[in-house]
């Protein structure tokens, strides 16, 4: 399962870097950003080559960012603490692409400050298909309430923001949220439901709080930086996962 999870987290790097400039995601191979030369399948292989190549790129010595390797790591230990919580059913591969477009979503946000459409709007879609497929997502309803269940969680993942937006801005007459963020939380509510929209905005404010300090201390941030809200809401959705079939704050979450 790790490995499965490395070999995916080495096509979410490509996935990263290409999409936002447009390009395809299949072909070509991969290359040195630097010196344009093929990289080799034994150059390639996830964690183990980064090590070996002390992340250098083996013609040019360039430093090849050391994020390709958090980012294969992180999925090799999601993808098992995915198969740990969830065994082998249905909902594990479910799962599996949610947490991906989560962390594709997440990076390219880092990178250029917009949420993907391209993944968001697909995914919401996505996760109301595959709610009515597949009721074991939320409670073993039947198809037609999982489905319902789904579209509800969508709706108050997109009108939470909505709303919070419209205060924020009556408030402090200022944009609060992007239309990035509406569309990635109805996402998260089509996928599971809207008991979790809340628990994700929970560990996305906790946890987003505690990093930026964080990073305002070790002076990677200043304290009037802009900081991209998709990450954080990403990384909550994924605590808020964990919570399902469990209790949190003393409400059971399915
Ligand atoms: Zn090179």
């Amino acid at each position: 399962m790790v490995i499965l999870g490395l070999v995916f987290g080495s096509f979410v790097n490509v996935v990263i870097y290409r999409l936002p400039k447009g390009k395809s995601i299949v072909s070509p191979g991969s290359r040195c950003p630097r010196c344009d030369k093929d990289i080799s399948w034994y150059d390639n292989i996830p964690l183990v080559s980064f090590l070996l190549l002390k992340g250098r790129c083996r013609y040019c010595k360039v430093k090849i960012s050391s994020r390709y390797f958090v980012v294969e790591l992180i999925t090799g230990l999601i993808f098992l603490a995915l198969y740990m919580k969830f065994g082998l059913t249905a909902n594990l591969p479910i799962y599996i692409l949610f947490f991906l477009s989560l962390l594709i979503m997440s990076f390219i946000d880092i990178d250029t400050y917009l949420i993907s459409d391209v993944i968001v709007l697909p995914g919401i879609v996505l996760g109301v298909i595959l709610s009515s497929a597949f009721p074991g997502m939320h409670y073993n309803l039947t198809k037609m309430g999982s489905f319902i269940y789904s579209i509800v969680g969508m709706l108050v993942g997109g009108g939470i923001l909505v709303f919070l937006a419209i205060i924020g801005k009556l408030l402090f007459k200022k944009e609060a949220m992007g239309g990035g963020d509406i569309k990635l939380l109805a996402m998260i509510g089509a996928f599971l439901g809207w008991k979790c929209v809340f628990i994700s905005i929970f560990f996305a404010s906790l946890l987003g709080t505690v990093i930026s300090f964080i990073l305002i201390g070790l002076k990677k941030k200043k304290i009037d930086d802009y900081v991209p809200f998709g990450p954080y809401l990403g990384l909550g959705a994924v605590v808020s996962l964990f919570y399902k079939g469990m209790y949190f704050l003393g409400f059971f979450i399915n």
